[in-house]
């Protein structure tokens, strides 16, 4: 009975298995359909300034408008644009688009809007720094404009690492951790590379208004990260609660729905002209939000 039990389970798995392979084949081939057809664009997340809740950077953002299936969010195709290892594909689409908005932006406010975006793990290797010299060349960008963000486990061989991202860095490109704190990499790896910008994760922001042991941690990075010269950018904030508590911990920066889900190039624009946002003021201000408020 149980032998014949786990047989049908064994089959169901392989069953579940290939159908999984089947779908991850069928939308890498989607994917490269969409590369050629122009079907991936970004949109940014505004980055706002803590103190005065001035628009401070932008994050570009992938999306995919699938013809059939709706603009599809980067959970359902990055990881399988870096198995396949169409995400360099991928990283030159945001990276020229971010690059062309942000030089509209200057050409139109006269004012240099500093942008990130992400590098997958995969793509450290030597014809990175050249693909994104180019890219900052043809579009006359100042290169301490643009940010590369780089997750903790992007980090496993400092000599990797150091030899895809040096040139960039002598060129002035600066790079942030991302999603400091879900990975493996310690404190004293991040030091070694003296990178310029902690991403603290937005499990370790989450409600940390009501989490002593949360907002510890938090202190703890900002501290850290300080001390090693970074600069720190709160994930996810989403209630005004949480960011008192980060301006209280001297989180220089953050970016959240509470501030803005992300936006077009025409959005960016108006952040970048419209000064304070509206919620960070509201947010410092109120002195005692409460949960649910
Ligand atoms: P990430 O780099 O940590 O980007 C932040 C993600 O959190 C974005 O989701 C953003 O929309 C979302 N977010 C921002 N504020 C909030 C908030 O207050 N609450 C919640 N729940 N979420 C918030 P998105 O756009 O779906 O991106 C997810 C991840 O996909 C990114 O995480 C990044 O790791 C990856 N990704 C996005 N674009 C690219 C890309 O061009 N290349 C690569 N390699 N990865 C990318
Ligand atoms: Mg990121
Ligand atoms: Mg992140
Ligand atoms: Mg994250």
């Amino acid at each position: 009975q149980a032998k014949a039990a786990g047989r049908g389970r064994v089959v169901r798995f392989d069953a579940e298995i290939r159908a999984e392979a089947a779908q991850r084949l069928r939308l890498d081939a989607d994917l490269r359909r969409a590369l050629a057809r122009g079907e991936l664009y970004c949109v940014y997340q505004p980055v706002f300034r803590v103190d005065d809740g001035r628009l401070n950077s932008v994050e570009a953002l992938v999306r995919w408008r699938h013809p059939t299936d709706g603009v599809l969010p980067p959970v359902v195709f990055v990881p399988i644009a870096e198995a396949a290892g169409t995400i360099v594909q991928v990283f030159r689409v945001v990276l020229e688009q971010s690059l062309t908005e942000q030089r509209g932006w200057y050409e139109r406010s006269g004012r240099w809007i500093p942008v990130a975006v992400n590098l997958s793990p995969r793509q450290l290797d030597a014809t990175t720094a050249g693909l994104v010299l180019a890219a900052l060349d043809r579009n006359g960008t100042p290169p301490d404009m643009l940010t590369l963000e780089l997750t903790e486990t992007g980090m496993a061989e400092p000599e990797t690492v150091e030899n895809a991202l040096g040139p960039l860095r002598r060129a002035g490109v600066k790079i942030a951790v991302d999603d400091f704190g879900t990975g493996y990499s310690s404190m004293a790896r991040v030091a070694d590379h003296g990178w310029d910008v902690v991403k603290i994760d937005r499990a370790f922001v989450a409600g940390i208004h009501r989490d002593q042991a949360r907002t510890s941690l938090a202190d703890a990075m900002v501290k850290m990260a300080h001390a090693l010269g970074m600069v720190t950018v709160a994930e996810g904030v989403d209630n005004a609660a949480d960011l008192q508590v980060l301006s209280r911990l001297g989180c220089e920066f953050a970016q959240g729905y509470l501030l803005s889900h992300p936006v077009d190039a025409d959005g960016v624009l108006e952040f970048a002209s419209i000064g304070p946002r509206a919620s960070v003021e509201v947010g410092l201000r109120a002195g005692g939000v409460q949960p649910g408020e």
